[in-house]
């Protein structure tokens, strides 16, 4: 560290979303990223070292809030039991208060029928205008048993519920049936385990707001407009991902370094805002495959100013291997390979690795580990010269976990200190080299 406390260099950690593949037939046996022509990375490969990242552990597949957590610096117990609502909530700016409870939510087509609510479209026809009149609507019932209920849109038809109050616990179970084969009714929600007074009281409140949103939501102007227009009406609300608001600690916050996060992917800015890393996004950021690299990758070096450690998530890589074209995600990861080159113009160390591995064959996450590399002008070199998973395996970086990784980055910038605490290596006693006998 320098004496201001600033690490000698700064960061560039490249998150290409799902980057991590299998063989494929149609690319005559490689990966994507074996198939891309990549020649800014393979020269950063060339000039530094690759190997193999496990997000969590060996055979552990993960989500992407979790494989891009521990990039992020959270240790794995903790990023274990990360919720989703938090998250959510954290990226749409909404103000959370420790002992909180936030919910994941969608607008949804309920329809009641014998006494039951009825799921008829989980997502409203992804309703695009008029959440924010529900919302409003829905928000006039204030509190009730010391609880007070607060809805807010984000796009489409998704939204966060927060609960705040005294008591509360996040132990309950969804009330979205999810999107699994068969008729499909709303779940009430229940506490996880009986006699969990706490989760029983928030459950009861949740279950309190799924109705008083039916209620509100089946005779509102805006479902008349929806069916006037011959849209599905949005009838009230699905809610999933509870989590109680706690801190998240991060070995990059803990140090004392400033952080940034490019990119569109909501999950992954509201994940970098619940760590107070600065959220940088643009419109043309969209998070899809046709985004603006060129400008993420612009935004990522202008952030470089005021920040230590700048994020920069790609998305498309992910979404072309869950649809299953392989042929997408090569040109994905080439298109980003290009925009990445005026990254090597700064005087900084750069990393690029995934959150996890999707597989274009299935469509599915796996656990194997991803492609890893960290370049910095002068750094050390292994004997790898292309970047792709069969070249990871044979890197000078070997095999790690993601925070292993992270702790690589936040070293070869000088962010770490290079002795314990105690101002002394607490290994062994030294021993000559050539007798391994214990130095006078
Ligand atoms: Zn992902």
């Amino acid at each position: 560290m320098s004496p201001r406390g600033r690490p000698r260099r700064k960061m560039v950690v490249v998150i290409v979303d799902g980057l991590g593949d299998l063989p494929i037939r149609a690319l005559d046996g490689d990966t994507p990223l074996e198939a891309a022509p990549t020649p800014v990375m393979d020269q950063w490969v060339e000039d530094g070292q690759c190997g193999l990242v496990d997000p969590l552990e060996p055979g552990v597949t993960v989500e992407t809030h979790a494989g891009t957590g521990t990039l992020f610096g959270i240790a794995e117990d903790a990023v274990t039991r990360l919720a989703r609502g938090p998250i959510e909530a954290a990226g749409a700016g909404v103000e959370l208060q420790p002992g909180d409870v936030a919910l994941r939510c969608n607008f949804a087509t309920l329809e009641r029928e014998d006494g039951t609510l009825h799921v008829r479209d989980r997502r409203a026809g992804r309703i695009l205008e008029g959440q924010a009149e529900l919302a409003e609507a829905f928000n006039g019932l204030g509190s009730s048993n010391g609880i007070t209920t607060v809805l807010t849109p984000l796009s489409q038809h998704r939204a966060v519920l927060r609960l705040s109050g005294e008591g509360l616990s996040a132990a309950i179970t969804d009330s979205d049936p999810g999107s699994g084969a068969g008729a499909q009714t709303l779940l009430w929600s229940r506490a996880r385990q009986s006699g969990d007074v706490a989760a029983e009281r928030t459950a009861e409140a949740v279950n309190r707001a799924l109705l008083h949103a039916h209620e509100v939501f089946a005779h509102h102007p805006v479902n008349r407009e929806r069916v006037r227009e011959g849209l599905p009406q949005a009838t009230g609300l699905l809610t999933r991902g509870a989590g109680a608001v706690t801190d998240v600690e991060s070995m990059v916050v803990s140090r004392g370094l400033r952080g940034a996060v490019v990119g569109a992917d909501r999950t992954v800015l509201g994940l970098g805002a619940l760590l107070g890393y600065t959220s940088i996004v643009r419109p043309s950021f969209t998070g899809l495959l046709e985004t603006d690299l060129a400008g993420k990758v612009a935004a990522a070096r202008d952030a470089l100013d005021g920040h230590d450690i700048v994020w920069l998530h790609a998305k498309g890589s992910d979404i072309a291997a869950h649809d299953r074209r392989p042929r997408a995600k090569r040109d994905y990861i080439a298109q980003l390979d290009s925009a990445l080159a005026p990254l090597a113009e700064e005087d900084v160390v750069i990393a690029v690795t995934a959150d996890h591995t999707t597989d274009s064959n299935t469509g599915r996450h796996t656990s194997d580990p991803v492609p890893a590399l960290v370049w910095t002008r002068g750094g050390r070199r292994d004997a790898v010269k292309v970047f792709g998973e069969r070249g990871c395996m044979r890197g000078g970086l070997g095999r790690l976990r993601a925070r292993e990784f992270l702790r690589v980055v936040l070293s070869t910038a000088g962010a770490l200190r290079e002795v314990p605490a105690s101002g002394r290596p607490a290994a062994r006693p030294a021993r000559d080299k050539a007798s391994g006998d214990p130095l006078p």
